[in-house]
C-alpha cells in the first residue's frame, strides 16, 4: 500500500510544497493528494488588482500538477480530526470522509473582522478570489463613482487604496487606520508612500478607530462618521477555524503550533506552512504571515517529510524576513529591506524600479509552482521501513 500524503490547500505554500514532493519521492510508495477550494493557484498577492478590475492569468492546478503525479481533489475541506487521521470534505461528489497518513496543512487565512459590527455584513475585503470578485461587481456596479473606504494601514490596506484608486479614477478613495499609515516604514518610504497617496488623491485618516460598519458609512471610534459606497476591510489577517477544532494545538489566533521542522507539536504526522503555521524563526520571532514566509515554511515542512519518511536527516532551510515588496498601483512601488534587528532601513527602492522588482516577485511565484526546484536537479528518495510501521503502530 502507498503511503498516503495529503495537502490541504494550494496558495503558494501547498502548490509548491506539493509539487517539491512529488520530485523527491518515488510515485510508486506515495500518493499525494492535494485538496483545494479553487480549481486554480490563485495569486492572492494579486486580488487587489483583482478587485480593481483587471484580468489576471489563470493558473489551473491541473496543469501545474501535470506529470508529477499528483492527485487534485476541488473540495472544500470542512474538518480535520487528526486523532483519527481523516479529513471531511466537500465538493461536487458530495461529503467525503478522507484518510491521510501523512498531512500537510496550508490552508491560509482569510481577513480577520475583530468582532467589529456590521464588518461581516457590510463590509468587502481582498483576502481570497471569491471576495475580491464580490467587491468588484460592486465598484461596477457604482458604475465608476462613489466612495471607498479602506480600513487598515499595514500592506494589503496600503496596496488596495492606490489600486482602486489607479483602475478605476472616478472612485473617491479614503483611508483610516488605528495607527499610522506604514508607520513601520523607513524615512524616505514613507515620505514615498505619503507623496503617492496625495497623487492618487486618496484622502488618509490615522488615529481613526473605525467601530462600526454601515452599508453606506462607517463610524470611528470618536464619533466621526466616515462615507463608503463600500468599504475594504484590510485590518489584517486571521486563520481558518478548521486548525483550532481538529485537535491539533494551536495559538490562540488559531494558527497551528510547529517546531523548527515544521511538525505539529501534537501530531508529528502532520505538519503545516504558510499562513496557518505558528513558525518561529531562530533569533526567537514568528515569521510574518507573508508569501515568502510561505516559502520558506514549504520548503522547510517538504525537507521534514521526506526526511521523516525515508529515515534520512533532514536540512533545516532558512526562515528569514528581509522586508517588504510594496506595490503603489501598477507603476509605483516601494521595497523596504529591514536590518538585522528587523528595523526598516533608512534608505529604500522607491518609484518604478521598486514596481519592476515587485512585478518580478509576483511572476515567481507561478513560476515556481511550476519549477520547484528552480531548475536545480533532484533525486527521489525511496521510503524507509521505519514510517510505515509507526503509522501501523499507531493505527493497531
Ligand atoms: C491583496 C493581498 C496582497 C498581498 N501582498 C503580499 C505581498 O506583497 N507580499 C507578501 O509576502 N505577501 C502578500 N500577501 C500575503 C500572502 O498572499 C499570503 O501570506 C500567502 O498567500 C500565504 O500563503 P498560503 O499558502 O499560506 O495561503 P494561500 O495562498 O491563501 O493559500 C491557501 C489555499 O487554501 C485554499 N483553502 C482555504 N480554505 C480552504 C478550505 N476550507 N478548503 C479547501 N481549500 C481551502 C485556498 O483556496 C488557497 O488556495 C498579500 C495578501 C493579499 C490578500
Amino acid at each position: 500500500m502507498k503511503h498516503r500524503i495529503m495537502v490541504l490547500g494550494a496558495g503558494y505554500a501547498g502548490a509548491y510544497a506539493a509539487g517539491l514532493l512529488a520530485r523527491r519521492l518515488h510515485r510508486d510508495e506515495v500518493e499525494i493528494t492535494v485538496v483545494n477550494a479553487e480549481p486554480d493557484f490563485v495569486e492572492r498577492m494579486r486580488m487587489h488588482q483583482l478587485a480593481a478590475g483587471q484580468e489576471l492569468r489563470r493558473h489551473e492546478l491541473t496543469e501545474l500538477f501535470a506529470g508529477t503525479g499528483i492527485g487534485l481533489l476541488v473540495a472544500r475541506v470542512e474538518a480535520v480530526d487528526a486523532e483519527r487521521r481523516t479529513v471531511t470534505v466537500t465538493g461536487a461528489a458530495g461529503t467525503d470522509r478522507l484518510e491521510y497518513d501523512t498531512l500537510l496543512y496550508t490552508l491560509g487565512s482569510t481577513a480577520a473582522q475583530h468582532d467589529v459590527p456590521g464588518v461581516a455584513e457590510y463590509a468587502f475585503h481582498v483576502a481570497g478570489r471569491p471576495s475580491a470578485l464580490r467587491l468588484r461587481q460592486h465598484l461596477d456596479d457604482l458604475d465608476g463613482n462613489g466612495t471607498v473606504l479602506v480600513v487598515g494601514g499595514n500592506l494589503t490596506a496600503i496596496e488596495a487604496a492606490p489600486e482602486l484608486a489607479e483602475s478605476r479614477p472616478g472612485l473617491r478613495v479614503t483611508l483610516a487606520t488605528t495607527g499610522e499609515l506604514g508607520g513601520w516604514l523607513g524615512p524616505s518610504a514613507r515620505s514615498h508612500l505619503f507623496r503617492a497617496f496625495d497623487r492618487f488623491g486618496i484622502t488618509v485618516h490615522e488615529h481613526t478607530t473605525v467601530e462600526r460598519v454601515e452599508q453606506s458609512y462607517a463610524v470611528a471610534a470618536d464619533g466621526t462618521v466616515l462615507p463608503a459606497d463600500a468599504t475594504v476591510w484590510a485590518a489584517g489577517f486571521a486563520v481558518h477555524p478548521v486548525a483550532a477544532a481538529s485537535g491539533l494545538t494551536v495559538e490562540e489566533n488559531g494558527r497551528i503550533r510547529v517546531d523548527r521542522m515544521m511538525r505539529s507539536v501534537s501530531h508529528p504526522d502532520v505538519y503545516a506552512a504558510g499562513d496557518s503555521a505558528f513558525a518561529i524563526r531562530d533569533n526567537g520571532r514568528p515569521l510574518p504571515m507573508s508569501c515568502a514566509s510561505a516559502g520558506f515554511t514549504a520548503m522547510q515542512a517538504v525537507a521534514a517529510i521526506v526526511g521523516d519518511l525515508t529515515g534520512r536527516e533532514a536540512p533545516e532551510t532558512s526562515l528569514s524576513y528581509v522586508g517588504n515588496h510594496i506595490s503603489l498601483g501598477r507603476k509605483d512601488g516601494i521595497f523596504q529591506l529591514v536590518d538585522a534587528a528587523e528595523r526598516s532601513k533608512t534608505w529604500a527602492l522607491r518609484g518604478r524600479p521598486a514596481a519592476r522588482v515587485k512585478a518580478a516577485i509576483l511572476n515567481a511565484g507561478p513560476w515556481s509552482m511550476r519549477h520547484p526546484t528552480y531548475g536545480r536537479p533532484t533525486r527521489k528518495h525511496h521510503l524507509a521501513d521505519v514510517p510505515r510501521q509507526r503509522n501501523e503502530e499507531v493505527a493497531a
